[in-house]
């Protein structure tokens, strides 16, 4: 027997996820049966989308449940197989979520290709957040040389491959973070201009950084960013809505006034395309052309990745809590098991 310990959902927050919304405990795993194999978990993502599964509100996929373990991919080991795909001690690429072991079907698995990088790299940069990056920049916000893409969150592993594709379609590339260590870290990365939204001139920062206005507004947070770039926006700008991460623990609406007849005015006068978007939309057709294009340029340095690690499934609820306030500096990974 294996015995698998969980961080599992406690209760529901009311904002800021707090250590009381999480539980640990140890479960007995059973035998893989056919078609199964026993996992090690090694490397668990940190995700912002799983603050909006603590909820039990509507959105593109179901609630965590209370007593269910935390969802979140992971790189594991196979332990046993009976499943011929998988032979002991292959990495593969997994949904296991917040716990140490599991037994999972092995057809919702996915190898991990052999790139030279470490495996950990499946669950940012060549992951999901790095797909989401190229899919919503492919499909929606299509930027071309001389246009100026603006992104926010910019060091996390959204936004830091946002800023390099737009730099390899021949667009200017303006991130935003929040710190000042961060914005040196984005000039680091090639960006042509960094912007620190904790600053009080945020907004003439951002001015200056978008002399021609701004054509792709990449959304990754919400709140205050968007207020700042709606007015820079271009006739024709596009904006691929990824995600809203500033939102993520409100408990209210801001305060008034309603601003959304001004916004559909804005979007009408200016014939904005604000499109949202899940990046499994276009990960089944899609993720090979990202592979093939990105994944070299990542194994010559070409297309820089930083990582936050976090040791150990104990500290995983405060590195959680700690992303969502950005206290991540890049993509934000705990690492389970050597
Ligand atoms: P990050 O690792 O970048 O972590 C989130 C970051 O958000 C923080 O580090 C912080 O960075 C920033 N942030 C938090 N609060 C605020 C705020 N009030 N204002 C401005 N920035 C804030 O996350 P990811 O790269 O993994 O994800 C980025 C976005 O993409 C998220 O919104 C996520 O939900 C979304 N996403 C959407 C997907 C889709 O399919 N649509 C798939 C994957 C991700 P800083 O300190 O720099 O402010």
């Amino acid at each position: 027997m294996t015995t698998s310990t969980r961080i599992v959902l406690a209760s529901r927050p009311h904002g800021a996820p707090t250590a009381e919304n999480f539980r640990t405990e140890t479960a007995e795993l059973r035998p893989p049966g056919e078609g199964e194999v026993l996992l090690e978990t090694l490397d668990l993502s940190l995700d912002p989308y799983m603050r909006g599964m603590m909820d039990d509100a509507d959105s593109y996929t179901a609630p965590i449940e209370i007593g269910q373990t935390m969802v979140g991919g992971t790189v594991s080991r196979v332990l046993e197989s009976r499943d011929p795909s998988y032979e002991p001690g292959v990495l593969v690429l997994g949904y296991a979520g917040w716990q140490t072991h599991s037994v999972e079907p092995a057809k919702r698995l996915t190898p991990i290709r052999d790139t030279g990088l470490p495996a950990s790299t499946a669950l940012g940069v060549l992951g999901m957040p790095g797909f989401t990056a190229w899919a919503g920049l492919e499909n929606i916000g299509k930027p071309q040389p001389g246009e100026t893409v603006v992104v926010a969150a910019a060091t996390g592993p959204v936004g830091s491959m946002v800023g390099q594709i737009a730099r390899l379609r021949g667009a200017r590339a303006v991130g935003i973070a929040g710190g000042t260590e961060k914005v040196a870290h984005l000039h680091e990365l090639g960006f042509d201009a960094a912007i620190n939204h904790r600053a009080d001139d945020f907004e003439d920062q951002l001015a200056a950084a978008t002399p021609d206005g701004i054509d792709v507004y990449f959304e990754n947070v919400g709140g205050k960013v968007w207020d700042a770039v709606l007015p820079r926006l271009n006739t024709y700008a596009r904006v691929p809505v990824c995600g809203l991460v500033a939102n993520y623990n409100s408990t209210s609406l801001p305060d008034g006034p309603d601003r959304s007849q001004a916004l559909l005015g804005r979007i009408l006068k200016r014939s904005l395309t604000v499109r949202g978007f899940i990046q499994n939309e276009f990960a089944a057709t899609q993720t090979d052309a990202f592979l093939t294009e990105i994944a070299p340029l990542v194994a010559d340095g070409s297309i820089r990745y930083r990582e936050d690690v976090t040791d150990g499934l104990d500290n995983a609820v405060a590195a959680f809590a700690g992303m969502l306030e950005g206290r991540n500096f890049g993509k934000a990974v705990v690492h389970i098991a050597d």
